[in-house]
């Protein structure tokens, strides 16, 4: 099936769009969304160095419809989502959100309810648009490059006037493979310096649910969830987190979720591989205590 990709240019973002598009065609086309040069090899590459979603839309259109690109993959991001729902209304195309995951015969999953229930779709109307949720697919080994062509000029109905980015102290969430992740449960923004020594030592980071985050103890960057940040770590501590279906949505493909929480019956024990039923301030520390030991 004719496939589009649409992402900016990031090498994991794309590689994971091009796992997914092996499921429809085996080398698809692209539109590469801001500077740079386009990894790996794509059939056809074209290229838009504005980032802005609504100024994209109508060039996106005309060129869907003019090659006859049958489904159209963005990722579920702030563009992806931005794009796929003017883009969806303009081509009058069925748009799924959120898949994570793709079945033969047009099938797609996403998830319903926080997390709760994964609902099942067929499509049959093409073109069809999907955002796909991020970590979700494994990103593709992207060799070489493609020359683009550029595409637009594109009419600007919005002018990005500034971009500021997130002062990230040491490493991303995204890409730490140790995540210690606070919640209401921890009590105050002072004590989430505990959970960071903790990561300190994995050379992981700081994650929160959004119980913490609506407290104002950590910032909105570092949620985790449905509406926060999604995470695939090695080992996430979950401490003083209760494990609310849309906090589970963010660690779907956590490999081993370690909990700490007093209340035996928090749900997030029957997300771990690991629970301690404790109050985290004793536990904590004497984890730490170890780790110094062992180090
Ligand atoms: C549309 C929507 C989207 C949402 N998106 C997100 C999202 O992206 N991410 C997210 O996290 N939430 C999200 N939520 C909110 C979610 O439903 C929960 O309200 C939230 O996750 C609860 O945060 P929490 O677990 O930190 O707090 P609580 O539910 O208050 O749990 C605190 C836990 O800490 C434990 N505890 C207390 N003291 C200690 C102690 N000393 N030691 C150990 N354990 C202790 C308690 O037993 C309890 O289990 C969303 C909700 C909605 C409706």
């Amino acid at each position: 099936m004719k496939t589009l990709i649409i992402e900016i240019i990031e090498p994991k973002r794309l590689g994971e769009l091009v796992t997914v598009s092996r499921e429809f065609c085996e080398k698809p086309d692209i539109v590469a969304v801001g500077a740079g040069q386009i990894p790996g090899s794509f059939a056809k590459a074209y290229q838009v160095e504005d980032t802005v979603a609504s100024n994209l839309v109508s060039d996106l259109a005309s060129l869907i419809l003019k090659e006859g690109y049958e489904i159209v993959l963005l990722s579920a991001s702030t563009l992806g989502s931005g794009i796929a729902a003017p883009l969806s209304i303009k081509l009058s195309a069925p748009v799924v959100s959120e898949v994570i995951g793709i079945k033969p015969e047009l099938v797609v999953e996403r998830p319903l309810y926080g997390g709760k229930a994964v609902a099942t779709y067929k499509l049959k109307k093409m073109p069809a648009v999907l955002t796909i949720r991020r970590k979700y697919f494994e990103s593709a080994d992207l060799q070489g490059f493609t020359e683009p062509t550029l595409l637009g000029p594109g009419g600007k109905k919005v002018e990005l006037i500034a971009e500021t980015e997130e002062k990230a102290e040491g490493i991303p969430l995204e890409d730490a493979e140790v995540i210690v992740s606070g919640g209401r449960g921890v009590g105050s923004a002072e004590n989430f310096s505990m959970l960071q020594n903790m990561a300190d030592f994995f050379n992981g980071a700081v994650g929160a649910s959004r119980g913490a985050v609506d407290e104002g103890w950590v910032p909105p960057t570092q949620q985790v969830g449905q509406t926060g940040k999604i995470v695939a770590p090695s080992v996430y501590f979950a401490v003083g987190i209760s494990g609310a279906s849309q906090h589970l949505a963010g660690i779907a493909n956590a490999k081993c979720v370690v909990a700490i929480n007093k209340d035996e019956d928090a749900n997030i024990f029957k997300r771990a591989r690991f629970g301690v039923v404790s109050d985290y301030k004793k536990i904590v520390p004497v984890l730490i205590e170890t780790l110094k030991e062992e180090a």
